[in-house]
C-alpha cells in the first residue's frame, strides 16, 4: 500500500557537473574572500544564463500585454506565454493545458485552493488533514479556512526519524475528511513521503488531496496522472526558474466548479452591472496582468532540466546527499535532524553546544551559504524540541568538493565546543 515511491538511483560518474556550473553565472564569485559554496537550494535555486537571457530578451524585443492585443508584439508575447503552459503540461503530465494555472508560487496555489475550493466545499464539521511537517504555507491557509467555516484541522504525527506515522493517518481519515493537504518532500528534513499511498487512502473516504510539490518537482518526476492527486502546487524559483511564479494543477471537474479566486480583467467573459460571467479555466483563475516575462523565461529552466534528464539529476543529488551524510556524520558533535529512510537533497543538523544561527554565520564568513532557523516549519521544530537547524541542500550544480569544503569548515567550527 505505502510502497516507497522509489527515489534512490545510482550516481552517474559521467555527470557533467563542471560544464553545468559554467551555465550559472552567480556561482563564480567570492563571498567573504572565499569561492561561494551555495548550499541553500531548498530556499531557492540559482538560475542558468539561458533563463536570465530570456528575461532580457523578452523585455528587449517582445514586451506587450497578452491575450487582448491586436498587434504583433502582443501576439508574440501571448504565443510564448501559452507555450510555457504547454511545456508545464508535459512536465507534470497534466491531461490538458487548461488545468495548468499560473500563480505567484506554491503559497498562492495553496491559498487559491483554500479560498476557492475551501469556501465552496468545506462546511462546518468537516475535517482537513495536514502533517506535522508542513511548511507554514500549507498550514496557515487551512487554519484560516477552518476558523472561518467551523471545520477541524487534524495533524498526522511523525516519528523521531522524521517520517509520517501512517497508521495514525489512516485512523484520522473519516467520511468527514474533505481534504488532505500534504507535502511531497519536507523542506526542513528532506523526507520523501509515500505520497501515492496517502492519496489512495484519502480517496477511499472520498477526500480530495492537494500535494505541495515545492520540494519534489525539482528533484524527481512528478506525474499528476500517475499520482492521481486532485491539486498540485509548486514554485518555479526552486526549479532553476524565476521568482514570483508558481503552478497550480487541478483536476478539470474540480476547477470547473470552483468559484474564481480573484476578480478582475482576464477572468471574465462578460461584465455588466447586473452580473458577470466568468471565463473558462485556466483564465478564470488568472485575474489581472500575469507575470508574463517570468512565465516565458521559465521555458528555459524546463529545457535545462529536460536536457539533463530528471533521473540523472536525482542520481547526482542522491550521491551528494549520501556523501555529505557520511562525511559530516563523522564530525564530533554533529547531530543529524531527520534520518528518514527516503530522503532527497536536504541535510538538516545541529552542532552540539552551538546555536544554529551562529553556525550559519560562521559558515557564511567562510563563503558557504546554508539556511538556519525553523525553515517555516515551527510546529516541526517544536515536535523535536529545538529552535531550528542548520540546513544544507543540494542542487544539480553542487559538487563533492563543495561538500569537502563544508566538512572542513564545519569541523573547525565544531571543535570549539566538542
Ligand atoms: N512548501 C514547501 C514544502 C516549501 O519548501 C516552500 C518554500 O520553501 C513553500 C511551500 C512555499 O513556496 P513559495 O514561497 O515559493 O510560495
Amino acid at each position: 500500500m505505502y510502497r516507497k515511491d522509489s527515489v534512490a538511483k545510482e550516481g552517474d560518474a559521467g555527470f557533467p557537473v563542471e560544464s553545468i556550473r559554467k551555465r550559472f553565472p552567480i556561482l563564480h564569485q567570492e563571498v567573504n574572500g572565499r569561492p561561494l559554496v551555495y548550499l541553500d537550494n531548498a530556499a531557492t535555486s540559482q538560475k542558468p544564463l539561458s533563463v536570465i537571457q530570456a528575461l532580457n530578451q523578452y523585455y528587449s524585443t517582445d514586451n506587450a500585454n497578452i491575450h487582448r492585443g491586436a498587434h504583433a508584439l502582443a501576439a508574440r508575447a501571448t504565443d510564448q506565454f501559452e507555450r510555457t503552459r504547454q511545456m508545464v503540461k508535459s512536465f507534470i503530465n497534466s491531461p490538458s493545458e487548461e488545468q495548468v494555472i499560473f500563480t505567484k508560487g506554491t503559497t498562492e496555489g495553496i491559498n487559491l485552493v483554500a479560498s476557492s475550493f475551501g469556501r465552496k466545499f468545506i462546511q462546518e464539521g468537516d475535517e482537513i488533514i495536514i502533517s506535522a511537517m508542513e511548511h507554514h504555507s500549507n498550514i496557515v491557509p487551512w487554519q484560516m479556512l477552518c476558523e472561518e467555516k467551523g471545520a477541524e484541522l487534524k495533524v498526522i504525527p511523525i516519528t523521531d526519524e522524521g517520517e509520517l506515522i501512517l497508521e495514525t493517518y489512516e485512523k484520522l481519515l473519516t467520511p468527514k475528511t474533505k481534504l488532505v493537504a500534504i507535502q511531497h518532500v519536507s523542506n526542513a528534513l528532506g523526507t520523501v513521503h509515500p505520497i501515492s499511498g496517502i492519496i489512495e487512502k484519502a480517496h477511499e473516504v472520498g477526500a480530495k488531496v492537494l500535494v505541495d510539490a515545492a520540494q519534489s518537482s525539482s528533484h524527481f518526476l512528478v506525474d499528476v496522472q500517475a499520482l492521481d492527486c486532485d491539486f498540485l502546487a509548486f514554485s518555479a524559483h526552486k526549479l532553476y526558474g524565476p521568482t514570483g511564479l508558481g503552478i497550480l494543477y487541478g483536476k478539470r471537474e474540480l476547477l470547473e466548479v470552483m468559484p474564481p479566486y480573484q476578480g478582475g480583467g482576464e477572468m471574465i467573459k462578460e461584465v455588466d452591472f447586473d452580473g458577470t460571467t466568468f471565463n473558462d479555466i485556466p483564465f478564470k483563475f488568472e485575474a489581472g496582468t500575469p507575470n508574463i516575462a517570468d512565465v516565458i523565461a521559465f521555458q528555459k529552466a524546463l529545457e535545462f532540466i529536460q536536457e539533463l534528464g530528471k533521473d540523472r539529476i536525482l542520481a547526482h543529488e542522491n550521491e551528494l546527499l549520501s556523501y555529505a551524510t557520511d562525511k559530516l556524520g563523522s564530525i564530533k558533535g554533529f547531530i543529524p535532524v531527520g534520518t528518514a529512510s527516503q530522503k532527497v537533497s536536504v541535510l538538516s543538523f545541529l552542532i552540539n553546544g552551538m546555536h544554529p544561527f551562529d553556525v550559519g554565520m560562521m559558515l557564511d564568513a567562510m563563503g558557504i551559504a546554508v539556511r538556519t532557523g525553523h525553515h517555516c516549519a515551527q510546529p516541526l521544530m517544536k515536535r523535536f524540541n529545538i529552535e531550528g537547524t542548520v540546513r544544507a541542500s543540494f542542487a544539480v550544480y553542487n559538487t563533492k568538493q563543495e561538500i569537502d569544503t563544508l566538512y572542513n569548515s564545519l569541523s573547525r567550527i565544531a571543535k570549539r565546543k566538542n
